[in-house]
């Protein structure tokens, strides 16, 4: 199967190159290739699977689509099945906010909420974060804080400037504390707008509440509250995106709920369409600044994916995932904490609920003055190497990959959490053999 695909699919293929398997089969966190091994997946579609593969749940919902002669597509006409998925949802915001279908990846969704802050604002440009992830289109690749995935491709969108987003383990200016706080109300109240200087307030600031492919960094409450603040105090549209984060993996439906804040646009994919393609934004009515048909696209009405999503909504909602996301987050974390006294390597332990980053650093050499080590972007790739060897699956992030990223699904049991840290120590073990 692999040396088949080499042949058949582009050199840009990611995922094979460090996950090289072929999978038959899947059931919840479980994954069985096509030689019958079974893998526990700890990167569950990139977050996208919020309640494991093949849900029963979803499973009945789909097949119930199917079975009652509802179209599969409707452009963004409505239908029973769209109504409740967008009643559900809506019920996650507060009463103010509509929803806007967009269609159907991460990045439609937020070069769309950039695209409606400009219409909104009329103005141009964009506040991004460094380390933030917000998709590879022209766009939403401008926003992202990653490096090497822009530096041959000119033209990107232009009016982006990137500000640093606090990292407790190593931004060495302490931005998440009071300092952090400060200089960004020093930021706001200085630099947003001086005709002199030629500086123009922006349209939008975009931001993960906990960055995920950046390296799973969680914001503080205090920093996001102040982002909120001054956002609203220069009519700056505040747009989070909850692509990963959202859909209680955090422990809270979305990740923003930590600080307390309300956003102005919130971009949904990934876990809303339970594993099938489907976008949401949720806006502001006063943001909602679109003419009638302003923003269009054709993958807008995947009845599937709506029927999908809704199941999810439900799960979370009768099964209380919040509150599993939690516990079995800070079971998973603690777990791991516990190894850092025996693996110097594991640097820094860090997340929130079943979003969770161990970094991996190189202990034999000095600490900075904030006590952290330089990161060891081989030995993390070598863990990841290991994971998968003893049938790990799980994803690396962060500025040279160096974050081990555990981002199962949120059904996950207490059980399998001890089989992914029993695993994961194995694999530290073997990969520093
Ligand atoms: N935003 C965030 C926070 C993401 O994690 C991702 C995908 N990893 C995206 C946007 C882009 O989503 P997509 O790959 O579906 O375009």
């Amino acid at each position: 199967y692999l040396n088949r695909q080499d042949a058949m699919e582009s050199n840009v293929r990611s995922y094979p190159r460090k996950l090289p398997l072929a999978i038959a089969k899947a059931n919840g966190i479980w994954v069985t290739d096509v030689e019958g091994n079974q893998y526990l997946d700890c990167l569950a579609g990139a977050g996208t699977l919020a309640l494991g593969h093949n849900h029963p749940a979803v499973f009945e919902a789909l097949r119930d689509v199917l079975d009652s002669g509802l179209p599969l597509h409707t452009l963004d006409i409505t239908t029973p099945v769209k109504d409740a998925f967008t009643e559900a949802l809506l019920g996650f915001f507060p009463e103010n906010f509509v929803l806007q279908f967009c269609g159907p990846t991460g990045a439609d969704g937020t070069e769309a909420a950039i695209k409606l802050a400009k219409t909104y604002t009329g103005r141009d440009n964009v506040i991004a974060f460094s380390g933030g992830y917000h998709g590879m289109t022209h766009g939403s690749l401008a926003m992202t804080g990653n490096l090497s995935a822009k530096e041959k491709v000119g033209n990107l969108m232009p009016g982006v400037q990137f500000l640093p987003y606090p990292h407790e383990y190593r931004c060495p200016l302490g931005l998440g504390g009071e300092a952090g706080v400060d200089a960004l109300t020093y930021y706001f109240e200085n630099f947003i707008e001086d005709v002199e200087s030629g500086v123009v307030k922006p349209a939008a600031v975009i931001l993960e509440a906990i960055q995920g492919e950046g390296g799973v960094v969680p914001a503080p409450a205090k920093w996001l509250q102040k982002i909120r603040e001054v956002t609203a105090k220069h009519d700056i549209v505040l747009i989070l995106d909850e692509v990963q984060a959202g859909f209680a993996r955090s422990g809270k439906m979305f990740a923003f709920e930590h600080a307390g804040i309300v956003p102005d646009v919130v971009v949904m994919s990934k876990a809303v369409g339970g594993g099938l393609p489907l976008c949401v934004l949720a806006i502001n009515k006063k943001f909602d600044a679109w003419a009638p048909a302003g923003h269009t696209g054709t993958f807008r009405g995947n009845q599937l994916a709506m029927a999908a999503g809704l199941k999810v909504l439900e799960e979370i909602r009768d099964k209380n995932l919040e509150e599993n996301a939690r516990v079995q987050g800070e079971f998973l974390r603690s777990e791991v904490q516990k190894l850092q006294a025996e693996f110097g390597c594991i640097g820094h332990v860090r997340g929130r609920g079943l979003m969770n980053g161990i970094e991996i650093v190189d202990e034999r050499k000095p600490a900075d003055h904030m006590g952290s080590y330089p990161a060891d972007s081989e030995l993390a790739a070598a863990i990841q190497t290991a994971c998968f060897n003893n049938k790990l699956l799980l994803e690396r992030g962060g500025r040279g990959g160096t974050v081990v990223r555990i981002l199962c699904p949120i059904t996950i049991t207490h059980e399998e959490c001890v089989e992914v840290v029993a695993r994961f120590k194995q694999s530290v073990i073997d990969a520093l053999q």
